[in-house]
């Protein structure tokens, strides 16, 4: 089936078509995204009502331009998927009501796909990864490991418990004056650090959980740059070299070793062919890339990350996930509601309860 998918729950605007026929993998026909950092750069991080009025605007101009790359028309898409939730309301809402005018002005089929089973499906779509696996789904707004039984059931083991790593990396950035993305930069400037120099927390790895903490790192980052400042009247760049080696070395170990306990869990399902995967802006880090691969490697596991621009907020990911689950539920109608919040694991207070 061909589908065409919407995303608009954050701050890209995206349109995609991508071809499934059963099973895994499917072929991405054209992907489309509209960024909209220009319009928030002036007040420092996503204004939802500018994202919504932006998505509206561009969502129509996203569809014809996936449709023309595809060399497709209307006539030709099997169905609509569109990002129900979770996200920023407005946005969501954006999405939701293009897709069905979408849908009802053709009679095709909607779907409203969650956005995190779009992220966690992705290695699917591009390594015909085999059910179940783990995934780590680290991003600037998420954190959690996701065990994928099927394209519709999804056990968390686990996740942050205050901020999401690209969330801290873009702080940390910040504190020390790089720039944003302050992922990036501050790998970049990490190259030249010292990460021993300055001491920081590791916070939760005395729990045997799967839970991490990333704002107190943030805090320890913030006294040691002033105690710096205090003692020298300001940073140098081998001063902001230092911590971000620092932080990015401590950020690392707490993903890896809560990986290696959320591995543990996974391995023992005693999956046919083991697989960790991971996606998210932050997996584009590639120290936090070697972890991974380390962690995979000591359990006889294959290890997918799969292309950035499939790791980051897109269409495809939403129309693919829509693709696999058409075959294990029925299409929703006209009223299908946008939802803020929408947990992909819906067992999770028992599943919190068995994993701690
Ligand atoms: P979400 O998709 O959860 O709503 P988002 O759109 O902010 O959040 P992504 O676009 O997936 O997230 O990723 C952006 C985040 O990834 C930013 O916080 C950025 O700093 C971080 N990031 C990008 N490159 C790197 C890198 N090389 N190292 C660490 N973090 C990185
Ligand atoms: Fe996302």
């Amino acid at each position: 089936m061909i589908v065409l998918g919407l995303e608009s729950s954050c701050d890209d605007t995206a349109a995609a078509i991508v071809r499934h026929t059963s099973g895994a993998g499917g072929v991405v026909l054209s992907s489309v995204v509209v960024g909209q950092t220009d319009l928030h750069a002036a007040f420092g991080g996503v204004v939802p009502e500018i994202a919504a009025r932006a998505h509206a605007e561009k969502l129509d101009l996203c569809v014809e331009q996936a449709l023309e790359k595809a060399a497709l028309t209307l006539a030709d898409i099997d169905a609509i998927a569109v990002t129900a939730g979770p996200g920023l309301i407005g946005g969501v809402l954006s999405g939701v009501m293009c897709a069905k005018g979408l849908s009802a002005a053709t009679g095709k089929p909607l779907y409203g796909v969650n956005h995190l089973a779009g992220h966690a499906l992705t290695p699917r779509l591009t390594d015909n990864v085999a059910y179940p696996y783990l995934m780590l789904l680290v991003s600037g707004g998420h954190c959690q490991f996701l065990l994928v039984h099927s394209a519709d059931r999804f056990e968390r083991l686990g996740g942050t418990i205050d901020d999401a790593p690209g969330e801290a990396f873009d702080k940390v950035a910040r504190l020390i004056s790089l720039p944003q993305p302050g992922g990036p930069a501050i790998e970049k400037a990490a190259v030249d650090g010292d990460p021993k120099r300055f001491a920081l927390p590791r916070p939760l790895l005395d729990r045997p959980d799967c839970d991490m903490s990333f704002s107190g790192l943030k805090t320890a980052v913030l006294r040691a740059r002033d105690k710096v400042i205090a003692e020298k009247g300001g940073l140098t760049v081998q001063d902001q070299a230092d911590l971000a080696a620092g932080f990015q070395a401590t950020v690392v170990d707490v993903l890896i070793e809560k990986t290696r306990r959320a591995m543990a869990i996974y391995m023992a399902h005693a999956p046919s062919e083991p697989a960790l995967c991971v996606a998210g802006g932050v997996a584009a880090n590639t120290a936090i890339r070697h972890g991974l691969e380390t962690v995979s490697d000591e359990n006889t596991a294959r290890f997918i990350a799969p292309p950035l621009a499939l790791c980051t907020d897109n269409a495809a990911m939403i129309a693919y996930a829509a693709a696999e689950q058409s075959s294990l539920r029925d299409p929703d109608d006209l009223t299908l509601s946008a939802r803020p919040r929408w947990p992909l694991d819906t067992n999770q207070p028992s599943m919190l309860g068995s994993g701690k």
